[in-house]
This record gives structure tokens, C-alpha cells and sequence, in this order.
């Protein structure tokens, strides 16, 4: 594949992952001695920047980072993989998000907090004060984990300047019909499009959305591989086999391949190919960051 720089721009959310391991999980009062501890960079808008980063896109980060505590390592790390974050706002009073991850290792259950800090106050002024960086887009990704005036902000002068929009509607939630009239492609996950249309199967859930906005619905299917649903029709692409061993993250390393394909102006077909060959690498590996491969890596699979 042609490996020419092109140009991302993710709106989107930036937490530190907080992870412990203990044998089993703690129950309500009651203290445990750990196994192990790491915090690492997460939160779905800088995983898919770091996923089309890592595929050869040039990136930029538009986003509201607490720098109370922690927010300095995860710019920090942003910039590490190449990511320009003149977009960022920075909020000194405030926290970044934050996921306090309990993990067992005798059976891999797990107990999540997650406090959404500054991804929360990410504003549609905020957005507009990076119109400069919105402006060097080709494709401008976003997921719900920031609010969606802001988005909205994002999408509407991406389209001013004739860029494409691709909304990952991830985590689950509800998306106004004005968000979805301004974005060009929407990704979600087989549980993400039920809940969003209402209706049971995925195929009848991805031409129901198709009639709410967007040119292009995908709906991923884990080991099942991708629906590509336009109004030419529906085609379904076959996921790369391979031995999974950490699916968490799957989704962002998709779309970040997705969103490098669309920037270099592949076909919709081999732009999801260079997601699902990139997402099906990391979930060969542990871990979300740390497992997402590089452009030459997809060569030599
Ligand atoms: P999410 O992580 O958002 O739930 P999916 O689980 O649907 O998303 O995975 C996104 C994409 O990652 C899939 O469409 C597929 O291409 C790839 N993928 C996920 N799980 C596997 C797997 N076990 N083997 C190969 N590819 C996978």
C-alpha cells in the first residue's frame, strides 16, 4: 500500500488508565494487597490519533486536557508518537479522565471506574479556536467520549473545507439526527448499532442509520469483519484471521486505520481493509496503545 503522509485530525477524549491486578476482585469494604500496577495512556480519541499516527498519518489532536495531575505525561506521550497538539486546550485546574481499572487475574474479570474530568468540558469554543488545525484536515474523526456541541463544531467546518467526517458513535449513546446529517461515515459496533437504531441485526440496523444522515455506514463485527452499508448496497468484508489475545481496543485501531485509508484517498473497500489488517495485528498483542502496530509492520503481515 502507498504509504504517502496524509492528514488526520481526531476530536476526541485523552484518559490515563489506572490498572491494578489482584487475585480476585475486592468486595465492597474490603482491601486486597495487589499483584501489579501500570497507568497508561488511553481515552478513544488519543488511541485512534496513536493508531493512524503509528499507520503514517500526519495527526493532530484536538482536545481539553486537565494538567492538574497526569495531563503533562499524556501530552507528553502524544508528542512521543508525533501527534500535534497545538489543538489541545490545556485547564490547569482541572483533571484529565481517569480509568481506575480492577482487574482479576484468576479469570480476567474486571471493575471499572471512569471519571470523564476534562473530557467533559471540551466546548464547541474550544473546537472553533482550532480552526486553524481543523483546517489541514482531510478526515476528522470523533467518538462520544467528548460532548457533541463540540463535535458538531468539529464536523461543520470540516465540511466548510471540504473534509470528510467519520463519527465512531462509541460508547453507546444516543446521536442527534443534526450530528449524524454531518458526518460522512459512522462506525459503530454491533451492540453500538442495535442500541442506536432500535432494531436487532445488524444489517437492518445499518440501513436504518444510513437513512439518518451519513453516506456510509460500517458496523463492525469483531472476528466477523466489517458490513460496508451505502446506497449502492452491502457488502461484507471478512476480518483477518488470527489468534486473538486482547480484543480491548480493536475498535480504535480500526478507525484509525479507516481514517489514514480515507486521508490518503483509498476506495471505502481498501480503506477498511487497512483498519481490519491493523486492528486484527493488535489484537494479536496485550495491551490498547502498546499493541497498535506501525505501517511496516502491515507490509510484512
Ligand atoms: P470494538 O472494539 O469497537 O467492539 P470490534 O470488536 O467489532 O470493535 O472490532 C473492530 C474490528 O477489529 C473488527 O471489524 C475486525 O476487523 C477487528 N477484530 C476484532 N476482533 C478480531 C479478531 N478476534 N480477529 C481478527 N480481527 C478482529
Amino acid at each position: 500500500m502507498n504509504a504517502k503522509r496524509s492528514s488526520v485530525v481526531v476530536v476526541g477524549s485523552i484518559n490515563m488508565d489506572m490498572v491494578s491486578h489482584s487475585r480476585r476482585l475486592p468486595g465492597p469494604g474490603e482491601t486486597l494487597v495487589g499483584e501489579s500496577f501500570v497507568m497508561a495512556p488511553g481515552g478513544k480519541g488519543a488511541n485512534q490519533a496513536v493508531a493512524a499516527a503509528r499507520l503514517g498519518a500526519r495527526v493532530a489532536f484536538v482536545s481539553r486536557v486537565g494538567t492538574r495531575q497526569h495531563g503533562g505525561a499524556l501530552l507528553q506521550a502524544l508528542a512521543d508518537e508525533g501527534i500535534a497538539c497545538e489543538g489541545v486546550a490545556r485547564d490547569a485546574t482541572a483533571l484529565p479522565g481517569i480509568a481506575v481499572i480492577m482487574v482479576a487475574s484468576e479469570g480476567g474479570e474486571n471493575s471499572i471506574v471512569y471519571v470523564p474530568g476534562s473530557n467533559a468540558d471540551l466546548t464547541p469554543d474550544d473546537v472553533a479556536a482550532s480552526k486553524d488545525v481543523l483546517q489541514t484536515a482531510t478526515v476528522v474523526v470523533a467518538q462520544l467520549e467528548v460532548p457533541v456541541p463540540a463535535i458538531a463544531e468539529a464536523f461543520a467546518l470540516a465540511r466548510a473545507t471540504g473534509a470528510t467526517t467519520v463519527l465512531n458513535a462509541a460508547p453507546a449513546l444516543q446521536v442527534p439526527d443534526a450530528l449524524l446529517a454531518l458526518t460522512d461515515w459512522l462506525v459503530l459496533n454491533e451492540t453500538e448499532a442495535v442500541q442506536l437504531s432500535g432494531l436487532a441485526e445488524a444489517k437492518a440496523a445499518a440501513l436504518a442509520l444510513l437513512q439518518r444522515g451519513p453516506q456510509t455506514v460500517l458496523v463492525t463485527l469483531g472476528a466477523d469483519g466489517v458490513l460496508l452499508c451505502t446506497a449502492a448496497g452491502t457488502l461484507h468484508l471478512p476480518a483477518n484471521a488470527v489468534k486473538a489475545v486482547d480484543t480491548v481496543g480493536a475498535g480504535d485501531t480500526f478507525v484509525g486505520g479507516l481514517a489514514t485509508g480515507l486521508a490518503e484517498g483509498f476506495s471505502a473497500a481498501d480503506a477498511v481493509r487497512l483498519g481490519q489488517a491493523a486492528a486484527a495485528i493488535a489484537v494479536s498483542r496485550s495491551g490498547v496503545q502498546t499493541a497498535m502496530p506501525y505501517r511496516h509492520e502491515l507490509a510484512a503481515a
